[in-house]
């Protein structure tokens, strides 16, 4: 099962969080049924969420957009507090690898342009904050935005393999590690030397114990306390009443419309793909009310 741990050094001078998201990322592409530059692209936007997600109390909500022009068009993820996600990409159907490794190749299709992090407290005004997209990989551009916009030093790394001959995903997940006020420069430079000696984030996600052994590369020669460990899952909370209301919300006329021309509908949830069908009379109930 998916999870991610957060974990402090015990100085306090660092934390870090590490997740296994490879059900949430398996799941955003079969429900989306994306190809593999779209699948690695959504994946690291839905572990990113997921990683601002766990940074939030309550019932937060995180929506993280990344919006290049390239030609994946916008990613969109947004998660919440508990370890849900739901998300897509506009493109599904892009498909570029290196030829000599096999390498599947984002940042050229993400492009140059923005990330975009909305924090959604329920009653109170959204927050929202901007930054320029700097390599379109999307684990930079998440660790420009802790430093831009939080002012905390982070290093993240988001990964997803796919599984050569399917496209499949076969590992997905990440880490993200930041330095607190306390944080000595001398310490600030063990940890960057230690993120550069890790292994690859799939190599260790292939392990039994992939993220304590995440945690043991990222700490290496610095004690540390696991702080909670939570579940990771791609839902969507989407519902055919919330569909529903979207429909009733069209107004009278356009629904009339809709049975007349086609005797029922069909929507498709945008974030997980997900079809409900309205029948002619679950319409004709919309206009009476
Ligand atoms: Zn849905």
């Amino acid at each position: 099962m998916d999870k991610i741990i957060k974990s402090i050094s015990k100085n306090g001078h660092f934390r870090a969080f590490v997740l296994d998201a490879t059900e949430t990322v398996r799941t955003a592409q079969e429900r989306h049924q994306t190809w593999p530059t779209s699948t690695v692209a959504l994946g690291r936007t839905l572990i990113a969420a997921q990683i601002l997600g766990a940074n939030e109390k309550g019932d937060e909500k995180i929506t993280v957009k990344v919006l290049g022009d390239g030609a994946l068009g916008a990613i969109v993820a947004v998660a919440d507090s508990h370890g849900n996600v739901k998300g897509y990409v506009q493109n599904k159907d892009l498909d570029y690898k290196k030829a000599s490794t096999g390498e599947v190749l984002v940042a050229p299709f993400v492009g140059n342009g923005f990330l975009v992090v909305i924090k959604d407290m329920g009653l109170k005004q959204p927050y929202s904050g901007k930054v320029d997209l700097i390599t379109g990989e999307i684990g930079e551009d998440l660790a420009w935005y802790f430093l831009s916009s939080e002012q905390t030093p982070a290093s993240v790394g988001l990964n997803v393999l796919l599984n050569e001959n399917e496209d499949t995903v076969k590992v997905a997940g990440g880490f993200m590690l930041q330095a607190l006020p306390d944080a000595t420069e001398e310490e600030i430079s063990l940890m960057e030397q230690n993120i550069k000696a890790m292994p690859s984030i799939s190599t260790m996600l292939e392990d039994e114990n992939a993220l304590d052994v995440m945690l043991q590369s990222i700490y290496a020669g610095m004690d540390f306390t696991k702080l909670s460990e939570t579940g990771l899952a791609f839902e969507c909370d989407c519902s055919k009443d919330r569909f529903r209301n979207g429909i009733k919300s069209l107004g009278n006329q356009t629904i009339t419309e809709i049975i007349e021309e086609d005797h029922g509908a069909e929507v498709v949830c945008q974030f997980c793909g997900r079809k409900y069908e309205f029948s002619e009379s679950e319409l004709n109930d919309l206009i009476l009310n």
